[in-house]
């Protein structure tokens, strides 16, 4: 079976709705990005090693992303009420980490150079150790992809991949890469 098979079939088995080819060419890491990031309307930066400015400066990140030959970009997509539906929404995250940690845990025994980048804040511990001790888990955690200043929605339209699917419809999106 060819490496994308492979890791095509291990991202369905983990339970993604959508799995598609990364081309990595079009992968941009954006400072407009991680100014967002810096905006800090999430409440995590400066809060967790996985997020800004914790994970490292944008120009080291593009220097490790540029190592990356091809990836693939997965995708949860599930069923709200609306966008106030919090619970809902909470819901779909939850599927969609659980995946994602499942599918990550898989492909890094086939690929131990892979690159996972999730959605939202790393949240392996109940609390993060930032910025007073070392990361607990620093093989483990995850960035997520805002975090490395990808514009989520662009690149998933360069890569062939809905990012709305309407105000009943809640999407997450992560990406592995593969050197
Ligand atoms: S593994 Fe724990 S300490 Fe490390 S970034 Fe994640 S939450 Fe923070």
């Amino acid at each position: 079976m060819e490496a994308f098979e492979q890791v095509e079939k291990i991202a369905k088995d983990a339970g993604f709705t959508y799995v598609s080819r990364l081309d990595t060419s079009t992968l941009v890491l954006l400072d407009e990005v991680r100014d967002m990031c810096a905006a800090n309307t999430c409440g995590k930066y400066g809060a967790n090693w996985a997020c800004p400015p914790g994970c490292g400066e944008l120009e080291e990140l593009r220097k490790q992303v540029a190592r990356y030959q091809w990836g693939i970009l997965v995708q949860t997509v599930g069923d709200v009420e609306d966008s106030m539906d919090f619970e809902g929404i909470v819901e779909v995250e939850k599927h969609h980490k659980k995946s994602f940690y499942e599918a990550a845990e898989k492909l890094k025994e086939k690929f131990p150079d892979m690159l996972a980048l999730g959605a939202g804040c790393c949240t392996l511990c109940k609390e993060c150790t930032y910025p007073s001790q070392p990361c607990r888990f620093p093989q483990k955690r995850v960035s997520s992809m805002e975090s490395y200043g990808i514009l989520v929605n662009d690149l998933c339209r360069k890569n062939g991949m809905s990012y709305y699917y309407g105000s009943e419809k809640m999407a997450y999106t992560s990406c592995y890469l593969f050197v």
